[in-house]
């Protein structure tokens, strides 16, 4: 059998405060195997190596860049929105995700980075989104990056992992011309969202025959025609997007839109994109309704399905249009109410207040598709069904495990793809350790109930 000694030569510098080796042979013994070997080594890889080594188990991370958690370091414009305390919103993957959060997902993740350091903030912001109390993602890196190597976790980096292959029962983990052998190992490789490599790691898993899910950019910018509304460019209003796909609308939400030369974007633009990126083959439009600028719907964040949204109230738009013609003269319908660009795009003709009313709660654009390059996160992945929901082992090969993006779900803007690739990781990390699916599993019921309790309390 094969295991991993360190050659002791050519000692270096990790950059997280490990020290690794240069060189790596495998020679045949058996005790020296790894316990835990965790591929990659973002929010989902970090967190599950610090849970299996919370269990006792020898952990390694094994992480293709140079330093690991490089895309943590880039989100929520570098503030890290870490978790939502929201109701859960996620599309894909459902099901897992929401078997993963538990009941108590959030006040479990919190315990969690407090445990590696982290100040987080007690109250949420806005939508219920909570962040680092520093304000800074490089906090969140630091504390777990130091919590690895305060438990002995030791992270290889510029380790690109090429094969996962499963001899008996243990795997050989090649990166380059080293093997790693390991009792189980975890895939957190991430998705290419946000990253320069368009393909992922998903040929690790789909070669040990797991499905994969075709990916679809989202929560990124949507291009637009924006042919004649140039003026329009670095507006930044509130309003309520509808994404319609043949005239039928698909996905509708509320937020900050922000108009550039080649289209929207803005959390609300954002929610619309993979709907509109999946329907690349229908006519796709955006209609805008500006009530919320004027006042006349509510300015918070919403997200839902099409099917069940309201359609735009013109009638309280042409109301207030008329009030203000009767007190104001016609060129100056517009002072004071709407952004002067916006203004003079939508009265450009002069059009009657019924017709302006429409405008501004119906402003069509047309979709032209979505800025993939700019993607927070993709939908698609390595499909949930063949994993354990709580553990997160793969069904089909057992001792391994799957956490973070690189599993078929997506969530919401807000906190929500974090909190997943946290809590996956955990699940992952201490079901790994203990390698004992079915008893862990009864274990983490047990323990969810125990912490409901604790917290009503
Ligand atoms: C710009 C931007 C902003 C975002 N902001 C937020 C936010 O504020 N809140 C939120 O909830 N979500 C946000 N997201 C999404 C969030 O960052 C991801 O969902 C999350 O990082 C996924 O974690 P992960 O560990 O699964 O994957 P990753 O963080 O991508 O980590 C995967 C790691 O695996 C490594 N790796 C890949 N292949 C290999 C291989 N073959 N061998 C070894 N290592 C490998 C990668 O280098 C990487 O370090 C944002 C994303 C982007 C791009």
């Amino acid at each position: 059998m094969d295991i991993l000694v360190n050659s002791g030569e050519k000692k270096k510098s990790t950059g997280d405060g490990s020290v690794c080796d240069a060189a790596h042979r495998t020679v045949a013994c058996a005790r020296a195997r790894l316990d835990v070997l965790v591929v990659g080594g973002g929010a989902a890889g970090l967190a599950a190596a610090l849970s299996a080594a919370a269990e006792g188990a020898r952990v390694t991370v094994l992480e293709k860049e140079d330093r690991p958690g490089k895309k943590l370091l880039k989100t929520g414009n570098g503030r890290c929105n870490l978790m939502n305390v929201g109701p859960p919103a996620y599309f894909n993957g459902e099901p897992l995700a929401l078997s993963v959060l538990g009941p108590n997902g959030p006040d479990r993740l919190r315990a969690f980075l407090s445990g590696c350091g982290l100040r987080v903030m007690s109250a949420p912001e806005e939508d219920g989104r909570v962040y680092p109390a520093s304000g800074q993602a490089a906090s969140v890196l630091d504390a777990l990056r130091f919590a690895c190597a305060r438990r002995s976790v030791r992270v290889f980096t510029g380790r690109a992992v090429t094969g996962i292959q499963r001899t008996g029962d243990a795997f050989r983990v090649r990166a380059g011309d080293e093997v790693f052998t390991a009792r189980r190992v975890i895939a957190a490789c991430g998705s290419p969202a946000g990253v320069r490599d368009r393909e992922g790691a998903y040929h690790l898993l789909t070669a040990l025959g797991h499905r994969m899910i075709p990916l679809i950019p989202a929560l990124c910018p949507l291009e637009c025609d924006m042919r004649g509304l140039g003026a329009l460019k670095g507006l930044r209003v509130p309003a309520v997007l509808t994404l319609k796909a043949d005239g039928i609308p698909v996905t509708q939400a509320g937020g900050e839109a922000l108009l550039s030369e080649s289209g929207v974007s803005g959390i609300a633009a954002m929610q619309l994109s993979c709907d509109a990126a999946a329907r690349s083959a229908a006519r796709r439009t955006l209609s805008m309704d500006f009530s919320p600028l004027m006042d006349l719907a509510p300015r918070t964040h919403f997200h839902r399905d099409g099917s069940g949204a309201p359609p735009p109230d013109a009638g309280a738009v042409k109301a207030l249009l008329d009030a203000r013609l009767a007190i104001l003269p016609r060129g100056d319908l517009f002072t004071g109410l709407l952004p002067r660009v916006l203004a003079e795009v939508i009265d450009r003709d002069r059009p009657e207040p019924r017709a302006l009313a429409r405008r501004l709660t119906a402003f069509e654009m047309t979709v032209t598709g979505v800025r993939a390059s700019a993607a927070q996160v993709m939908r698609g992945g390595i499909d949930t069904a063949q994993f354990d929901p709580l553990t997160l082992e793969s069904l089909p090969v057992p001792g391994l495990y799957c956490a973070g993006e690189m599993l078929d779900v997506d969530g919401d803007c807000g906190g929500f793809n974090l909190m997943f690739a946290f809590l996956s990781g955990i699940a992952a990390g201490r079901a790994a350790a203990r390698g004992r699916a079915e008893s862990f599993a009864e274990e983490l019921r047990v323990e969810s109930f125990a912490e409901e309790l604790r917290v009503e309390s």
